[in-house]
C-alpha cells in the first residue's frame, strides 16, 4: 500500500473549509424547507446579525420542538400554546440550545424566516439582507448560559470573516413593539466584549 503524499494530505485537509455553500461545518446541520432565495445574490448584501430568543413550550428549554417547529413537524396538540401556531411557517439560519449546542437549518446564502416585517438603520425586510441567530431561551427578562454566549461569540466571529456583517441587533430592534426578544435577559454589553467590536456594530 503506498503511503499518501505531503501534497495528498495538504489537500484533504484543505477539503474541509469552515464555511461551504453558507453552511458551518461546527454546526449540527438539520435542513427546513422554509427559506427563500434572497433577492440579491451578492454575498456582500448580508450585513446584519439579527439575535433572537425562543422556548417551546414558552419558559420551557431542552426539548426538540423548536427543531420540529422550523421543519413544520411540531405536534400541535402536545401543548396549548401550540394550537396558535399551526400553519406558521418559520425558520432561523441557526439555533443556540441551552447546552450550547449550534444548529443550523438553513444556508447563509439563503433567505431564513425569522424576523418578519422588520427594518434597520432605514432598510427594510431585514429577511433579506440578515442571518438569524435563535438562542433558546425566555424573551421576558429571562437570562442565558454562559455557554450560549461562547457558542454565539465563537459563530459571530466566523460569520464576520464570512460575510460583511455590519450590525448585530436583537429581534426587538428590528421589529420594535411588535417584538421583545431576545429581552432584558440579553447581555449586549458582554456579546460586544467578547467580539471585540465597537459601538458602531451594536444597537
Ligand atoms: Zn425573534
Amino acid at each position: 500500500m503506498r503511503l499518501p503524499s505531503t501534497q495528498q494530505i495538504q489537500t484533504s485537509r484543505q477539503a474541509l473549509p469552515t464555511w461551504d455553500r453558507g453552511w458551518y461545518r461546527f454546526a449540527k446541520h438539520i435542513s427546513s424547507p422554509n427559506f427563500g432565495v434572497r433577492p440579491s445574490a451578492d454575498i456582500s448584501d448580508i450585513s446584519l446579525v439579527v439575535v433572537h430568543s425562543i422556548s417551546l413550550p414558552p419558559n420551557e428549554f431542552g426539548g426538540d420542538q423548536i427543531e420540529r417547529f422550523f421543519n413544520n413537524d411540531l405536534d400541535h396538540s402536545e401543548h396549548p400554546y401550540f394550537k396558535d401556531l399551526e400553519g406558521v411557517k418559520v425558520s432561523s439560519h441557526f439555533l443556540i440550545k441551552r447546552n450550547g449546542h449550534l444548529i443550523q437549518f438553513v444556508s447563509c446564502l439563503d433567505r431564513a424566516w425569522h424576523a418578519g416585517v422588520s427594518g434597520y438603520k432605514g432598510r427594510d425586510n431585514c429577511n433579506d439582507y440578515s442571518i438569524g441567530i435563535e438562542l433558546e431561551g425566555a424573551e421576558f427578562g429571562g437570562k442565558f448560559e454562559d455557554i450560549q454566549y461562547e457558542t454565539l461569540t465563537s459563530l459571530c466571529s466566523s460569520l464576520i470573516c464570512e460575510f460583511p456583517i455590519a450590525h448585530f441587533a436583537g429581534h426587538e430592534h428590528v421589529a420594535p413593539g411588535r417584538k421583545k426578544d431576545p429581552g432584558a435577559g440579553f447581555t449586549w454589553d458582554l456579546f460586544q466584549k467578547s467580539l471585540g467590536l465597537s459601538d458602531s456594530f451594536f444597537p
